[in-house]
């Protein structure tokens, strides 16, 4: 059985989705104006177990997952800034390049953690028509009202607006913040914005469209609405989010898709909690924002990375630290060199022991219990089953993974004399800090059909194919 904490419910639940064996899930994307980081990567993988464990319980799930591109602003409150638009004048380049920019490094990024590309990739700017005929649905039932700034949501006249933190509105208006420029003809300061208009601060805003209200953009949690409905139906299996986004933006999604539609918009909601960083937050001014290229630069492999954050509950607060990451990356180096001794005529279903599979999904099923699925691992490994069962069984776990040990089981590396012996010499080059020598040797090694790989705990050598 496979349960899911919902935070709708506030209980862990047995997911039975909508229609039998198919998932309709949607994931809230980047807003590209910025690097992808290690924590914006936590939060992916952790929608990838997802997918991988609906896939293994036997669902056919179709992900749909936004770009954020319009630009949304600083705070979720409809005040601040631009966001797109401060990247493209720090970057000196126009909100189109940065957002294609960012785009193509949070896709390889992802790529680079062995994360399947959602089914539908969809971008904000791609659907603006869209968003504009929720609105106009909104309109029509009577829950918009218009200023000279903006088109809002009226949350007083959604029953239950606060139904997914549990918070009655009256608490909620208590939390917005009141020192930003706000619009004083906004009738509850938990009302949302719609669209915004092209005038005062936003008078020279880049991105802007027609809409039957005048010239401006949408805000930025229309745009979910409207796209997830667009490709799910009405109503979804799963969306999921940071928890960052409980309180507003996915309050705001529930209110104007339901407002809108008359029916329940998502049957469960999914949260992730945060990557931290040496136990304080990752930020820009502290310079603790790492790349999936910081980690490539200081030698780890980017899987080590997954592994590390498959140690933990997807619900749970995890710290980064190097240390972690290194104590990730020598499980993940063990577990390679252990099943490259394995047979690896493996092909027949038959030999994935029963036992052990169902074991690890259970582990899963227990509202993605990563951890205990790799203690499952690690007991198979350390068991005394054929090396061909395992090597199965093992395959058969890496789907959910996402390790990529396809590329190590039974795949022994016989090395022949001579390029071990070169590969001795340039340790010894290493360990005398003569990269010089060290790099010359790496390229007679790649003339003799051998790619090495420096890693923190030693060399990986792969047969040039
Ligand atoms: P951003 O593009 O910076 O607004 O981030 C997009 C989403 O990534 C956030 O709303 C969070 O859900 C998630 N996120 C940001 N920082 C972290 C983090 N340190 N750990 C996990 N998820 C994060
Ligand atoms: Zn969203």
């Amino acid at each position: 059985m496979l349960k899911i904490y919902n935070t709708l419910s506030r209980k862990l639940e047995e997911f039975i989705s909508l229609e039998s064996r198919k998932v309709g899930m949607y994931t809230c994307g980047p807003t590209v104006y910025g690097y992808t980081h290690i924590g914006h990567l936590r939060k992916y993988t952790s929608d990838d177990i997802l997918v991988r464990v609906l896939v293994a319980y036997g669902y056919e799930v179709k992900h749909v997952m936004n770009i954020t591109d319009v630009g949304h602003l600083t705070s979720d409150e409809d005040q601040g800034d631009d966001k797109l638009e401060k990247g493209a004048k720090e970057r000196n380049e126009s909100v189109w390049e940065v957002a294609k920019y960012f785009t193509d490094y949070f896709i390889k990024s992802t790529l680079a953690l062995n994360i399947y590309p959602p089914d539908n990739l969809v971008k904000a700017t791609d659907h603006i028509k869209e968003q504009i005929k929720l609105i106009q649905i909104l309109e029509k039932k009577g829950f918009i009202y218009q200023t000279e700034q903006a088109i809002y949501f009226d949350v007083s006249k959604f029953p239950n607006y606060g139904k997914l933190t549990g918070q009655k509105l009256e608490e909620k208006t208590v939390g917005v913040r009141q020192d930003v420029r706000v619009d004083p003809k906004k009738k509850n300061p938990a009302d949302f914005a719609l669209w915004f208009f092209t005038v005062g601060h936003f008078k020279d805003h880049v991105m802007r469209w027609n809409s039957p209200w005048g010239e401006g953009f949408p805000g930025w949690h229309i745009e979910c609405s409207a796209m997830s409905m667009e490709y799910l139906g009405n109503t979804l299996d799963i969306h999921t989010g940071g928890i960052d986004h409980i309180p507003v933006h996915h309050t705001n999604e529930i209110a104007q898709s339901e407002a809108a539609t008359g029916e329940q918009f998502v049957r469960y909601w999914v949260h992730h909690n945060f990557l931290r960083i040496d136990q304080v937050k990752m930020s820009k001014s502290l310079k603790n924002l790492y790349t999936i290229d910081d980690i490539r630069a200081k030698g780890f492999d980017p899987l080590a990375l997954r592994y590390l954050f498959l140690t933990a509950h997807y619900r749970e607060e995890l710290n980064f630290s190097w240390d972690s990451l290194q104590a990730g990356q020598t499980a993940l180096n063990n577990l390679r060199e252990i099943v490259r001794d394995w047979n690896s005529n493996v092909s027949e279903e038959s030999k994935v022991s029963k036992d052990v599979s169902e074991k690890f999904l259970n582990a899963l099923g227990e509202d993605l219990n990563t951890s205990k699925a790799l203690a499952v691992v690690w007991e198979m490994v350390k068991s005394d089953f054929a090396s061909g069962e395992k090597a199965a069984t093992i395959l058969e776990m890496d789907k959910v993974l996402g390790l990529g040990l396809s590329d190590y089981v039974g795949k022994k590396i016989e090395i022949p004399a001579e390029v071990q012996k070169l590969l001795n010499q340039r340790e010894k080059a290493r360990e005398e800090k003569d990269f010089e020598k060290s790099d010359e040797l790496r390229k007679e090694i790649k003339k003799m059909g051998y790619e090495i790989e420096d890693f923190v705990n030693g060399v990986k050598v792969k047969i040039i194919s």
